[in-house]
């Protein structure tokens, strides 16, 4: 049994991660501020002795003792990251201190939960892990970007300085149940519109892609990558190639909740990017992983779950 501290635990992602590691026999310790986490995503798990959570905000130093630290905290949808820019950025930055120092001082493991955003709107396609990214360091998408590639220079300098055993996973757009329902993600957004009758907004034309896994999948994939030797410490893309515009994901949504929900165009947000594909040849060899749950049964799943909180 090892003890496993997750930061950002009562999150979407974290949550699901916190399960999956009770389930395989770990104790957990989950950390929180609940910026946009909920204690209802971690309620279920609270019976288990081996399970505890945390009010802490990553931004401050944290002393514990464990063997593992996944580092997920940081509002992850732009709504939320844009809500307040300084505090996004502190939150990947200091927080990333925090977890290394602490990770340094236990001589624990440490993953880092990095994202297809270091790429911004990438000139290259689909994005492999060599592409350096095309940021705008003063764009208002530049809080989370810049924060996580900032972290990522952070980890990979703690490996080199200090032998911290560090693995940075670049997550690409995930979805499933236990997302916020008003976190503004494209998933999240047209479930809900399709479910209430609403409009379904499309921002722009529509015709800009992203490349969705199932939450499941990025779930295994995390897992691989933390069990993997101290020689490889990534990063690595966790990510589903398949790759949809949003035009195809609003009558997917459409279709599968027989939604009488017209789709409207919206202006574009600045710095959105054009198009997101994972290239997941690394992750194949080194994880011996690939997503097995393809958009449409996910989407499934998802609208169930958002079925019960939709009323
Ligand atoms: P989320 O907003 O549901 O979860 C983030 C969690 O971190 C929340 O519980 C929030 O309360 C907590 N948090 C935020 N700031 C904190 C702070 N200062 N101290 C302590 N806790 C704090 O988002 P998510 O989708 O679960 O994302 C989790 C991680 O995965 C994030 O680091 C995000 O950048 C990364 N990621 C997610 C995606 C995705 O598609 N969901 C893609 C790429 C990367
Ligand atoms: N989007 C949209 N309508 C919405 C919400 C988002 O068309 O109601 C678009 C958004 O402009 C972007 C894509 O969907 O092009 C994915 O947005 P999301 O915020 O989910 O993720 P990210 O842009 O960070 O990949």
């Amino acid at each position: 049994m090892k003890k496993i501290l997750v930061t950002g635990g009562a999150g979407f992602l974290g949550s699901h991660l916190c399960e999956r590691l009770l389930n395989d026999g770990n104790e957990v310790i989950c950390l929180d501020n609940y910026f946009t986490g909920q204690k209802k995503n971690v309620i279920h798990l609270l019976d288990n002795p081996y399970f505890e959570m945390i009010r802490h905000d990553v931004t401050m130093p944290f002393f514990i003792e464990v063997d593992q630290i996944y580092n997920l905290a940081c509002p992850a949808s732009p709504i939320h990251y844009q809500y307040n820019p300084i505090k996004t950025i502190k939150t990947s930055v200091a927080g990333a201190i925090n977890m290394l120092g602490l990770a340094k001082r236990i001589n624990a493991k440490i993953l880092q939960a990095s994202t297809s955003e270091v790429y911004g709107d990438p000139q290259i396609h689909p994005q492999t892990e060599s592409y350096w990214g095309h940021v705008n360091p003063i764009g208002s998408r530049a809080c989370y970007d810049e924060g996580k590639r900032c972290a990522e220079a952070l980890f990979v300098n703690y490996h080199k300085q200090n032998n911290v055993r560090i693995k940075i996973i670049r997550i690409f757009n995930t979805y499933g149940p236990r997302m916020h329902p008003n976190d503004g993600r494209v998933v999240s957004n047209f479930i809900m519109q399709a479910l209430q009758g609403r409009n379904i907004t499309i921002y722009g034309d529509g015709l800009q892609t992203r490349s969705f896994q199932y939450v499941d999948d990025l779930i295994e994939g995390m897992i691989r990558l933390m069990a993997t030797g101290d020689d490889f410490i990534g990063p690595v893309n966790v990510g589903n190639p398949g790759e949809f515009t949003m035009l195809q994901l609003a009558e997917k949504i459409i279709e599968f909740t027989g939604s009488k929900s017209k789709i409207v165009f919206e202006p574009l947000p600045a710095d959105d990017p054009m198009q997101r594909q994972p290239d997941i040849t690394l992750a194949k060899a080194k994880l011996n992983w690939e997503p097995k749950i393809a958009l449409n049964e996910g989407l499934i799943k998802t609208i169930n779950f958002f079925k019960t909180i939709a009323q």
